[in-house]
């Protein structure tokens, strides 16, 4: 019979230098591709929290802002992934950015100013007026229990919802419509946030906020000043309405 061992042990001792070699190249190569690949989508998270740190310490707090609530949520929603792809590496600067459809986000002040001024708490139930990218719904999530939000240019709405299902935000619900005439169907509400500008405050939105409730809205005409306006309704169910700052939003649209 023929001894298998007299056929293999050549064979093994004339592969056996080879398969060392490869082995000795190959496996530190894949490793280091690997460590590589991990260290630049750290790097690229890291990068982003660094820049959002600064913002909150240079644009918002050191504007006076100090609700600690405010604050974090400023440093835990990643800005960058609601601006469009090319617009990423300006995501934390200090100013509004395109948004598509002549849509814009806000400044990050402005989202961490109009969330505070809503002194909102964790058990409330808000209502965005205004989705465009998500991103002061989303901010607004990480405080309160639920947020509906409505935008009432349909690809804009589509995208902020797919977008903020991806995030796993999952305490916003996203509807398309027009958001003067408010969400009747959840009302009323504790806050209410309107993020495009209208030069009189909607009735159904009044309505619909709750006693004891804040809105913040822009009012003012495209072309005019415009004014950043608290309004708070009293557990008497009185209006009251303050004056916080000029500002400049898009238009609150009508169908
Ligand atoms: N809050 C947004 C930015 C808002 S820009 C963000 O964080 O990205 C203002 C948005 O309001 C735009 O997307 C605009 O389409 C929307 N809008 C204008 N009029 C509206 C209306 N009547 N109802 C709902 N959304 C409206």
């Amino acid at each position: 019979m023929l001894n298998l061992r007299y056929l293999a042990l050549p064979l093994i001792r004339a592969a056996y230098k080879p398969l060392l070699v490869f082995f000795l190249l190959c496996v530190p190569y894949l490793y280091l591709c690997q460590m590589s690949y991990c260290s630049s989508l750290k790097g690229d998270s890291e990068h982003y929290k660094r820049l959002r740190y600064k913002m909150v310490e240079e644009q918002i707090a050191a504007r006076g802002i100090d609700d600690e609530n405010v604050l974090q949520a400023m440093r835990d929603v990643p800005r960058h992934l609601f601006v469009p792809k090319r617009k990423r590496s300006s995501a934390y600067g200090d100013f509004p950015l395109p948004i598509g459809y002549g849509q814009t986000i806000s400044q990050p002040y402005i989202v961490a100013l109009m969330t505070k001024l809503l002194d909102p708490e964790r058990d409330d139930c808000a209502l965005e007026v205004g989705t465009g990218s998500g991103y002061q719904a989303a901010v607004l999530s990480q405080i309160v229990r639920k947020v509906y939000t409505v935008e009432i240019i349909p690809p804009l709405g589509k995208a902020a919802e797919k977008r903020l299902k991806e995030a796993a935000y999952e305490n916003i619900t996203v509807k398309v419509g027009d958001g003067y005439y408010g969400w009747e169907e959840y009302a009323p509400f504790d806050c209410i946030i309107v993020t495009a500008a209208s030069d009189h405050i909607p009735p159904p939105l009044i309505r619909q906020l709750k006693k004891g409730g804040k809105m913040a809205i822009p009012v003012g005409g495209p072309f005019q000043v415009q004014n950043l306006m608290l309004i708070e309704k009293s557990e008497e169910g009185e209006i009251q309405m303050k004056n916080i700052l000029p500002v400049r939003f898009v238009p609150l649209r009508r169908k």
